[in-house]
C-alpha cells in the first residue's frame, strides 16, 4: 500500500469555507423557509460587463473555425497580454518577461509552494487567506500542529492593536513570507511606509515575499500603493501574484498573473524567475485563451471604465453593511468594526463571542451567513468578516435583518 501524503494528516480541519457551507446547509435543512443570504464567501456576484463579454464570445466564436481556431499557447501567457499588464498595470514599470499568465492567484501560490519545496520556512500575517498555510502543510513546509497553529509557521499578528500591520521582527531570517494587501480578510490596507519597513526588513534579511495584490482594484485612499513594486527594492525581494477574480468579475472564468522580477535570486544566485518558468512550463500548459482574450479587453480604456463600475458597485455594498454595522444595537455590545474603503471586507470584532459562536447566532437570527475570524487564524478570534459581493437588494435586506438584531438579548 501506499502511504499517505503526511501534510494531509497534519492539516486541522476541513478547508475553512466548506464548514461554513455545511453549516449553512445544515441550518436551511433544518429551517426549509430561512431565505438565507450570503455575506460568507468572498464570491462575485455580478455579471461580467459588455465590452468584456463581447471580446470572449467573439474569440470563442472565432475557435469554431478553421481561421480562427488555436490550440496551445505560450504556456507563459499571449505575449500581448503580459506586455499589455506591463504597460497598464505597472507604467512599464516591470517587463512583460516578468510577467506569467496563469488561471488564477490561489493556482499560482500553489505553484508558488513547488517552487520553493518542502524545506522553506514561511510566516503569515494572522489572520489570513487559508491556502498560505494549508498549501505549506500539504507540501510539508510546516511543522505538526500546536495549540494555536503549525509548528514551522511564524504568525504575525495583525490586529487593531498594531494597526494590522504586524511586528516584523517576529520574522526569521530566510523565510518565505506571505502578505496580502489590501488584506483578506481584514480588509486593512497598509501604506507606503508601512510597505517600505516590510521590503527593507526583507532585504536585510534575506526574506523573499509572496505579495497577494488580488484586491488592488478596491483601493480608494491616496497612500496605498497598488503593487509592491512601488517600494524600492521591492524588485530583489518579491513576487508578486494578482488576478482578474476580483478585478473584473473573473472569479469563474479563471485568470491571474505573476510577477516575478529579474533581479530575484536565490542564495546561490540561480534566477527565481527562470524556475518559476520551468515550474510554468512542466506544470502548467496555459490559461485559456478565451480568458486571456477577456483579460486584454480588461485592461482596454472601455475595459477599465467598466471594471471600475464592477468594483464600485461591491465597495457601494461595503458602505452600506458599515453604517448597519456600526448601529447602536451593535455598539451597546462593544462591537467594533474595521473598514478603511479599500476593500470588500469588513472586519468587525466581537468582543463577547467566539467567532463561530457569533456566526451562528447570526445564521440563527438573522439568517445570513458570514465568515468566523478564527478559520482565518489565531489571531482571528472573536472576529467576523462580513463579505460585500452581493446584489444590492440581498444587502439593504441583510442589513434591515442586522439593525434590528438585538444581541444583548441573546444568551
Ligand atoms: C480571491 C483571492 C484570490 C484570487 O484567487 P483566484 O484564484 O485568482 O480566483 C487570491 N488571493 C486572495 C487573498 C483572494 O482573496
Amino acid at each position: 500500500m501506499i502511504k499517505r501524503n503526511e501534510g494531509f494528516s497534519k492539516l486541522v480541519s476541513g478547508y475553512l469555507f466548506p464548514e461554513d457551507a455545511k453549516r449553512r446547509r445544515e441550518y436551511q435543512e433544518s429551517h426549509p423557509n430561512a431565505k438565507i443570504i450570503s455575506l460568507g464567501i468572498g464570491n462575485t456576484t455580478e455579471p461580467l460587463t459588455p465590452h468584456i463579454t463581447k471580446a470572449m464570445v467573439d474569440y470563442a466564436n472565432g475557435l469554431g473555425t478553421q481561421e480562427g481556431y488555436s490550440g496551445y499557447g505560450d504556456e507563459q501567457g499571449l505575449s500581448e497580454l503580459r506586455q499589455k499588464i506591463a504597460k497598464v498595470l505597472y507604467s512599464d514599470t516591470i517587463l512583460p518577461e516578468e510577467v506569467f499568465i496563469s488561471d488564477g492567484a490561489k493556482c499560482d501560490i500553489a505553484r508558488i509552494q513547488v517552487l520553493f519545496g518542502s524545506n522553506v520556512q514561511i510566516a503569515v500575517q494572522d489572520p489570513a487567506y487559508p491556502v498560505y498555510v494549508d498549501g505549506s502543510v500539504i507540501m510539508g513546509s510546516t511543522g505538526k500542529l500546536e495549540n494555536t497553529g503549525y509548528e514551522g509557521v511564524t504568525y504575525l499578528p495583525c490586529t487593531a492593536e498594531n494597526n494590522f500591520f504586524p511586528d516584523l521582527n517576529l520574522i526569521k531570517p530566510n523565510t518565505l513570507i506571505y502578505f496580502c494587501n489590501p488584506n483578506n480578510p481584514t480588509g486593512a490596507a497598509n501604506t507606503k511606509e508601512q510597505l517600505k519597513q516590510l521590503v527593507d526588513y526583507a532585504l536585510s534579511n534575506g526574506c523573499i515575499i509572496i505579495y497577494d495584490a488580488a484586491y488592488f482594484a478596491f483601493i480608494r485612499n491616496n497612500g496605498i500603493p497598488k503593487t509592491i513594486y512601488e517600494i524600492d527594492g521591492a524588485k530583489n525581494c518579491a513576487i508578486e501574484v494578482n488576478s482578474f477574480s476580483k478585478l473584473a468579475g473573473f472569479t469563474g472564468v479563471r485568470l491571474g498573473w505573476s510577477v516575478v522580477p529579474s533581479e530575484l535570486k536565490f542564495d546561490d544566485g540561480t534566477s527565481v524567475k527562470q524556475d518559476w518558468n520551468r515550474v510554468m512550463t512542466t506544470l502548467f500548459n496555459g490559461a485559456s485563451n478565451i480568458a486571456q482574450r477577456g483579460g486584454l479587453a480588461v485592461l482596454d480604456e472601455e475595459g477599465i471604465k467598466e471594471t471600475k463600475g464592477l468594483v464600485d458597485y461591491y465597495l457601494g455594498n461595503a458602505a452600506i453593511m458599515k453604517e448597519t454595522l456600526n448601529g447602536s444595537n451593535f455598539k451597546e455590545v462593544g462591537v467594533k468594526v474595521y473598514y478603511t474603503g479599500d476593500s470588500p471586507y469588513l472586519w468587525v470584532k466581537f468582543p463577547n463571542y467566539k467567532s463561530w459562536d457569533i456566526f451562528d447566532i447570526i445564521l440563527d437570527k438573522c439568517h445570513i451567513v458570514t465568515t468566523p475570524g478564527s478559520g482565518f487564524g489565531p489571531a482571528g478570534e472573536n472576529y467576523l468578516r462580513f463579505s460585500c459581493f452581493g446584489k444590492r437588494e440581498d444587502i439593504e435586506e441583510a442589513c434591515k435583518r442586522l439593525s434590528s438584531l438585538n444581541l444583548s438579548s441573546v444568551s
